[in-house]
C-alpha cells in the first residue's frame, strides 16, 4: 500500500549553503545530518509538515547525485513515496511495465529501505520507494 510522499530529494553542491535558505528564509528546521555509504551521499533531512526535504550532497564522483548536478545544475532529484512493503510494490510497479532502477531494495537514509523506479516508466519523474522499519 502507498502511504504518501514520504519526501522531495534535492541535489546541493552544499549542505551547509543550502541548509541556511531551508532555515533562515523559510524558517524550516534542520534536523539530521547522515552518510549514507551506499548511495555516495550527505543527507539531511527538514521536516515540512508530514513530509520532509532530503538534501543530498555527492560525497563521491561516482554518485548520481553527483551526476545529476553536473547535467541538470542542483535542484529536485527525486519523489520518496512511502510504502508498508517494499518488496510488493516492486513486484507491483515491474508487473505494470515499468522498469526499475533496482530490482532489490537498498539502504538509504535512516536505514530505510529504498528502491528507484527509471523516470522512462513515471514520464520524466525520478520515483523513489521508500519502507521505514
Ligand atoms: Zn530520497
Amino acid at each position: 500500500m502507498v502511504l504518501k510522499i514520504d519526501h522531495l530529494g534535492i541535489a546541493v553542491k552544499s549542505i551547509e549553503e543550502t541548509a541556511k535558505f531551508y532555515t533562515e528564509a523559510l524558517g524550516l528546521t534542520l534536523v539530521n545530518i547522515e552518510e549514507v555509504e551506499e548511495q555516495k551521499v550527505k543527507v539531511a533531512m527538514i521536516p515540512i509538515g508530514e513530509s520532509k526535504f532530503e538534501l543530498l550532497e555527492p560525497t563521491s564522483e561516482e554518485s548520481t547525485i553527483h551526476r545529476h548536478i553536473e547535467q541538470r545544475g542542483e535542484g529536485i532529484a527525486h519523489v520518496a513515496i512511502a510504502v508498508d512493503n517494499i518488496e510488493e510494490a516492486l513486484a507491483k510497479a515491474k508487473a505494470a511495465g515499468c522498469r526499475l532502477i533496482n530490482e532489490t531494495p537498498q539502504v538509504g537514509a535512516g536505514g530505510a529501505k529504498i528502491a528507484f523506479i527509471h523516470p522512462r516508466s513515471a514520464y520524466g519523474v525520478l520515483i523513489e520507494l521508500c519502507e521505514k522499519h
